[in-house]
């Protein structure tokens, strides 16, 4: 590995933590509920499955559309 494929890799490693922080920041922290159907979780987890992920992020956009 050569500094070129370093810095590109160092790129690369910067761009998706930030990718992921952005799309972390609107969603609430996780309180061992699911947000959108407020079942019990794991901690850490923010939804119970994919279902209520995918159906909380089509009304968080809705939200930010209005
Ligand atoms: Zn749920």
């Amino acid at each position: 590995m050569n500094d070129a494929d370093r810095a590109q890799a160092e790129i690369e490693r910067f761009s998706q933590l930030s990718i992921a922080q952005l799309r972390q920041r609107p969603a609430p922290k996780a309180n061992g509920l699911c947000l959108y159907c407020q079942a019990r979780v794991a901690n850490g987890v923010l939804f119970c499955d994919s279902d209520c992920r995918d159906d909380f992020e089509r009304l968080a956009r809705r939200k930010a559309r209005a």
